[in-house]
């Protein structure tokens, strides 16, 4: 028989995963150790030099948290991963690797509220410098470039509003600058897009989300393409200058198209220490296996709930790529075949108190600061997670009073859209 690729279904239920060498369990063991004992002080010694792949503490690295390294990397189409305790800390730690202070990286405007926290508050504290562009208009972020820009930023499917970047125009800018591209795939998932393909170099995710899928695990992904050249010159130090902890190693020469991912965990996951609990690992890997069943069913019911209340009288317009009178339409149905994602925002016609009184209606809809669930959530942002900004702040990020987010999961569509009904009609 001709050897075949898998295919996405097969990788998301073994890339990585053997049965355990030592008991023969099928299902991937949860190595809740914090240290590995070595073989002899000969072993030690090439663990610590990083001439030996093996374990030492699960600081850096574990073999429950390493079969979810590899099972994403596969997902992602990457050479290596690197999971760490949150999506918040993949972002640091990845940054971490690229920038010195005095650096800057072009963002995206549209983003999740926690990233433009990060970025504009405690990024500053590192002397990291945001610089805002818009990803509906590429040449905005060549604009933005300078001699100290170290990454670019951007969401494939971008918070809150659901709306679809198109990666290949912003990855063209990129190369063209020779800079790293980081996509966070977090609304995504690679099932529905994988970045690489787009040109992306560094994908990240907020495994909290959608790859564990069932809210009840915090964990983050740092996946690298292999494809950029950090040794092209020394504006990658941590990459290309030699490591006086590592006996002058430089790891761009030692690791080749994966010392990127080596780098973040060597030296970013080392000295900053946000490592994943091998529990949460376990949960993350056990969620990945039905990833591809998840999507699909997330993507079915938001249709289902977009088009329902696109007809409602309540409400003013839906946002969402799927919807067929949607300006994101034909970018969704080009990049994201198998679905628009499961997060939207919608308009209602009451502003700022009906978005209150709808949030206070719901029952069956969650009322929590969360996306990527297996139940469906709902979020009112001018009153919660965006409460702080100005009105004209709160437009721009798609934010208004009138604005409702949805999350929506895999409950019986019909009886969403009955608790939006009832919920929307009541009082
Ligand atoms: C939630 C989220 C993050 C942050 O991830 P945490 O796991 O909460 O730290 C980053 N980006 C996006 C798009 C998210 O939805």
């Amino acid at each position: 028989m001709a050897a075949r690729a898998p295919g996405f279904a097969t990788l998301a239920i073994h890339a990585g995963s053997q049965p355990d060498a030592a008991t023969g369990a099928r299902a991937t063991p949860i190595y809740q150790t914090t240290s590995f004992v070595f073989d002899d002080v000969d072993h030690a010694a090439s663990l610590f030099g990083l001439q030996a792949f093996g374990n030492i503490y699960t600081r850096i690295t574990n073999p429950t948290t390493a079969v979810l390294e590899e099972r994403i990397a596969a997902l992602e189409g990457g050479t290596a991963a690197l999971a760490v305790a949150s999506g918040h800390a993949a972002q640091v730690v990845a940054l971490h690797t690229l920038m010195t202070p005095g650096d800057e990286f072009v963002a995206a405007r549209k983003l999740y509220g926690g990233s433009i926290n990060q970025f504009s508050h405690s990024f500053q504290n590192f002397g990291w410098q945001v610089k805002w562009a818009d990803v509906d208009d590429p040449a905005s972020f060549a604009a933005a470039i300078s001699p100290r820009t170290k990454a670019i930023f951007i969401e494939s499917i971008a918070n809150p509003g659901g709306t679809i970047t198109d990666v290949a125009a912003i990855a063209a800018i990129a190369k063209a600058h020779k800079i790293p591209l980081i996509v966070d795939n977090t609304l995504a998932s690679p099932y529905l897009f994988r970045p690489i393909e787009h040109g992306a170099d560094i994908v990240l995710h907020s495994a909290t989300k959608f790859l564990g899928g069932h809210g009840n695990s915090m964990g983050g992904i740092i996946v690298d393409a292999g494809s950029f050249d950090f040794m092209a010159d020394n504006r990658y130090p941590m990459i290309s200058a030699p490591r006086p902890e590592y006996g002058g190693m430089v790891l761009g020469e030692t690791f080749g198209n994966f010392a990127f991912a080596i780098a973040c965990r060597v030296l970013g996951l080392r000295d900053l220490g946000p490592a994943l609990s091998p529990f949460n690992a376990f949960l993350l890997i056990t969620g990945i296996e039905t990833l591809p069943l998840r999507m699909q069913r997330h993507c079915e019911n938001a249709l289902a709930v977009a088009q329902f209340l696109a007809g409602h009288a309540k409400v003013a317009s839906v946002s969402y790529p799927g919807l067929a009178h949607d300006p994101g339409h034909a970018l969704a149905k080009r990049l994201l075949p198998h679905g628009a994602g499961a997060v939207f925002t919608f308009r209602l016609r009451g502003g700022y108190e009906a978005g209150i009184k709808l949030v206070k209606n719901l029952s069956l809809f969650s009322h929590v600061a969360n996306v990527g669930d297996t139940r469906s959530l709902v979020i009112h942002p001018a009153s919660t997670t965006h409460r702080q900004l100005t009105d004209a702040q709160k437009e721009a990020a798609g934010a208004g009073p009138e604005v409702v987010r949805l999350s929506i999961g895999l409950e019986d569509h019909a009886d969403l859209t009955a608790d939006l009904d009832a919920a929307l009609n009541a009082g």
